[in-house]
C-alpha cells in the first residue's frame, strides 16, 4: 500500500480520473483535460498508478507512435494482469536492473522499439516466475522484467520451469477476466 498523506484527496483524484478514462474509452486526451479532471498537479502519477497498480492500460506515446507526448487513450476497459500489485517501487527497481532492462521472454530492451510490434516501445513489467497461484512469492528471487507484449501474449505460452533438478513442463493459461 501506497503511503497515505492525504488518502482523501488522493483517492478522489485517482478515482475522477479512472472515471474520466472509462467514459471516453477511445478518445485521445490532452494533458490539460486530465489534470483537470483530476484537479491535482499530481495527475501524471495518478495515471501511473491507475496503469501500474490497477492495471488500466492507458497508453502514452511510448505505446503508440500516433500519440504525441502529453496525449493518453484508453481503448478498453480491460485490465492487465496487476503483476506489479504490492511490489514496492525498491523491488521493481532492483528487478529492473538485475534483469538488465531487458524482457527475459524475448529480450526486448526498455524504451527501444519492440521486435514484434516497432510502433511500440518496450515498456517493461515485472511478473512472476513461478505464478502466484502456483504458490510463487513476490521476493525478488521470483520476480521477473517482462515486456508488454510479452504479458499480452502470456495466455498461451509454455514455460520451462527447471526446480529442484527436475524440469516441469507447464502450460500457463491464465486470463485477467478470470481472476
Ligand atoms: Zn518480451
Amino acid at each position: 500500500m501506497a503511503k497515505k498523506k492525504n488518502p482523501e484527496k488522493k483517492i478522489g483524484s485517482r478515482a475522477k480520473l479512472r472515471m474520466h478514462f472509462l467514459e471516453n474509452i477511445g478518445r485521445i486526451m490532452g494533458s490539460d483535460e486530465l489534470r483537470t479532471i483530476a484537479g491535482t498537479s499530481e495527475w501524471a502519477r495518478r495515471i501511473r498508478e491507475l496503469r501500474d497498480e490497477e492495471g488500466f492500460q492507458i497508453l502514452t506515446h511510448n505505446d503508440r507512435s500516433s500519440l504525441n507526448p502529453g496525449e493518453y487513450l484508453l481503448e478498453t476497459d480491460e485490465l492487465q494482469p496487476a503483476f506489479s500489485r504490492g511490489i514496492s517501487k525498491e523491488t521493481r527497481a532492483f528487478v529492473l536492473d538485475r534483469n538488465g532492462f531487458t524482457c527475459q521472454m524475448c529480450g526486448a530492451v526498455a524504451g527501444e522499439p519492440h521486435t514484434f510490434d516497432p510502433t511500440k516501445k518496450t515498456r517493461l513489467h515485472i511478473g512472476h516466475i513461478i505464478d502466484k497461484s502456483m504458490g510463487g512469492t513476490d521476493d525478488p528471487s521470483n520476480l521477473k522484467a517482462i515486456c508488454s507484449v510479452c504479458n499480452e501474449g502470456a495466455s498461451n505460452v509454455i514455460y520451462i520451469l527447471v526446480l529442484n533438478r527436475n524440469i516441469i513442463l507447464q502450460h500457463f493459461c491464465f486470463s485477467l477476466r478470470n481472476t
